[in-house]
């Protein structure tokens, strides 16, 4: 139940647990491939004057792609939200703030959870910490196994290497 009204607010804290479906409509367009439903769980309880305070978190996984060698990869997404919902546009600073309409008779949840999945998406992933990654001249996987290319640069100068082969063409 991610949509609270503010009657049952004002009998007090209000526990919020749900679980939306990896499609749900209120993940489109995020441009993230989701492979569980988002477990959302948490509490919601007022905080002074039109102020409302939700502590929760949520987790999910996704489909990734190791940044190094390109292989598909499971990634959890996990994250804890504190996030503010409130009248007063002065407190809408803060990137966890949400605004409620004057005449709000509910405070809907789902567009937090939307902004903080969001967040908590990993920039890039690896497959893992060690992987090798591919051989920027012939590609080859080297998790398999060395390529037959000449001489191995030293791995913290590969991405130097690659620059300089680009300049180079
Ligand atoms: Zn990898
Ligand atoms: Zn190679």
């Amino acid at each position: 139940m991610l949509q609270v009204d503010l009657r049952e607010l004002a009998r007090g804290a209000v526990e919020t647990r749900a679980d939306l479906p990896a499609n749900d409509p209120l993940f489109e367009g995020l441009d993230v491939v989701l492979t569980d439903p988002v477990r959302v769980a948490g509490r919601l309880q007022a905080a002074g004057e039109g102020r409302f305070y939700w502590h929760g978190s949520l987790g999910t996984r996704m489909a990734g792609q190791c940044r190094r060698c390109l292989a598909a990869v499971s990634v959890p997404v996990e994250a804890t939200i504190d996030a503010l919902f409130s009248h007063d546009p002065d407190a809408l600073e803060d990137p966890s703030s949400y605004a409620l309409a004057p005449e709000a008779i509910e405070i809907d949840l789902r567009p937090a959870v939307r902004e903080e999945l969001l967040l908590a998406v990993p920039r890039w992933v690896v497959c893992r910490e060690d992987c090798r990654g591919l051989c920027p001249r012939c590609g080859k996987d080297l998790n398999a196994g060395p390529c037959d290319c000449p001489p191995a640069v030293d791995s913290r100068w590969r991405g130097l290497a690659a620059l300089k082969d680009k300049l180079r063409d």
